[in-house]
């Protein structure tokens, strides 16, 4: 998507540090307004998590482009060091067999290291009974969620409606780090 640079000039920032990035990096957009009277909006952090590219677009245009949203700053997981967002896990379970749409993220610290651990619904209780299969698929999903997060997360799989249905906003994340 381009960014009008005309009307707005925007800048990528580490979202905990408030540093600028550059292009290139990841990091939280945030927008001033160039033109806009009345209400101007200066350095609006707007919680989005991207990338800016400025090479020139095959459209010709040469504005600064944005890339998709990768995830949201309040939503966003430190671990190990490694910016991690749900949304990224929730990539790695959706379209896998077996699998069903609810699963919920502990993080945990054991001594100075965090611990992710992933509990993942089967849409078929049976698949439990079966160990071989079971190892299978946790390993499966083990070894993509590495290659998306370049993390090692422990992943679990429950029984089919074990993971608590929240009203609203489901709660996919529980951190007992500073707890
Ligand atoms: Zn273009």
């Amino acid at each position: 998507m381009h960014i009008n640079e005309d009307h707005f000039y925007p800048e990528i920032i580490d979202s905990e540090t408030g540093k600028s990035l550059g292009y290139g990096e990841k990091g939280e957009l945030v927008l001033t307004t160039l033109t806009k009277e009345g209400i101007p909006m200066l350095r609006y952090r707007t919680k989005d998590i991207t990338i800016l590219n400025p090479e020139t677009c095959k459209c010709g245009r040469s504005n600064v482009r944005m890339n998709k949203v990768l995830g949201r700053s309040d939503d966003m997981l430190i671990i190990r060091g490694v910016n991690v967002f749900p949304s990224q896990i929730e990539s790695v379970l959706v379209g896998m067999e077996h699998i069903g749409p609810h699963y919920q993220i502990i993080v945990s610290k054991r001594g100075y290291m965090d611990e992710i651990e992933v509990h993942v619904e089967l849409i078929d209780g049976k698949v439990l009974e079966k160990f071989s299969e079971l190892e299978k698929i946790e390993k499966d999903i083990r070894h993509k969620m590495r290659s998306v997060l370049q993390i090692d997360a422990k992943i679990k799989l429950v029984e089919p409606k074990s993971i608590e249905r929240s009203v609203g906003k489901a709660k996919r994340v529980i951190d007992l780090r500073n707890k």
